[in-house]
């Protein structure tokens, strides 16, 4: 059987991949991947040197990669700290924490762990279970963590937000809104959010080419333990057989979610946006809590109230 060289080197290959097409040795590959990382935070000018990043680390391969990556990169340019929220999700929230905790605790960075019931008096169960049925699972847990991880950047007082969104996520969340017609979401997406009002810390998305294929590898390859259980309401989210959808038109048409992806960011969110700066009003902020809102208060707010009132 013919043996397959390391495309940089003589070595066995350990890797192929079709887009680029290239096959690497493991070493080969970790470099591949860190390029790609530091190549992407150039392209969307995510971080300038000097700048304090904290990262978002749930105990999945995704945020795992990035910020085992993100130290071996840029560990000497940026200052790195990481935060990982336990979000109280029946025993999947036990395993996260476990698999954070161990990989934070080997990393020589300021870290925080932060428990979702003792600082905000609530689990996204409890929320999930008290709100039944007025909004979807993934839609209040997201809400949850966006807020959580600002309040922490705001109070840590770094000047970027990390968080592990891939490729793949990118590629299914522009083509959800783009079909249920929802600008305004598609607007605050992104690679690199720039700070607003203030308040709302910038984020930045440094694995927004890289897909979920190369993080489960960079993973494996560096021995990287990582939460491979899908949270219990993930089935409930209705992304995840466009993913799959979304992967096999990549089988057929390589290349196909890098190029959705730069086009949105090239064409399309300006010409929303220049849409929405015509229809920009006076920024609201929620009398409770000062953070920008449309109505009187903010969704984070409204939520708490509606738990507490449940209670
Ligand atoms: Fe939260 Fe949904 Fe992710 Fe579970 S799958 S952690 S509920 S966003
Ligand atoms: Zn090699
Ligand atoms: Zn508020």
């Amino acid at each position: 059987m013919e043996v397959v060289r390391c495309s940089k080197c003589s070595k066995r290959a350990t890797i192929s991949l079709r887009h680029p097409k290239l096959n690497l040795c493991a070493e080969h590959f970790k470099e591949y991947f860190e390029n790609r990382l530091t190549k992407t935070i150039k392209r969307y000018k995510m971080i300038k040197k000097g700048e304090s990043i904290l990262v978002a680390i749930s105990g999945g391969k995704d945020s795992i990669a990035l910020l085992h990556a993100l130290c071996n990169a840029l560990g000497d340019k940026v200052e790195i700290k990481a935060i990982h929220i336990n979000l109280g999700i029946k025993q999947y929230s036990s395993k996260c924490l476990r698999i954070s905790r161990d990989f934070l605790k080997k990393l020589d960075i300021e870290h925080y762990i932060i428990d979702l019931k003792r600082e905000y008096g609530f689990t996204v169960d409890e929320a999930v279970s008290k709100l039944q049925f007025k909004r979807a699972p993934c839609s209040i847990c997201g809400l949850i963590k966006r807020r959580v991880l600002n309040d922490y950047a705001l109070k840590l007082k770094v000047d970027k937000l990390a968080t592990g969104h891939t490729l793949d996520d990118e590629a299914t969340f522009i083509l959800t809104n783009y079909a249920s017609g929802n600008l305004d979401l598609l607007l605050r997406s992104g690679p690199a959010i720039p700070t607003k009002y203030g308040i709302l810390i910038s984020r930045i998305k440094p694995l927004y080419e890289i897909s979920e294929l190369e993080t489960t590898l960079y993973c494996m390859i560096n021995n990287l333990s990582y939460v491979e259980e899908e949270c219990p309401y993930s089935k409930e989210a209705p992304t995840i057989s466009l993913k799959q959808m979304i992967n096999q038109i990549e089988n057929i048409r390589l290349g196909f979610k890098i190029s959705l992806i730069r086009t949105y960011n090239r064409m399309i969110k300006p010409a929303i946006s220049s849409f929405y700066a015509q229809l920009e009003e006076e920024p609201k902020f929620c009398r409770d809590c000062g953070y920008p809102t449309n109505a009187d208060y903010c969704a984070f707010c409204r939520l708490k109230r509606k738990i507490i009132r449940k209670s």
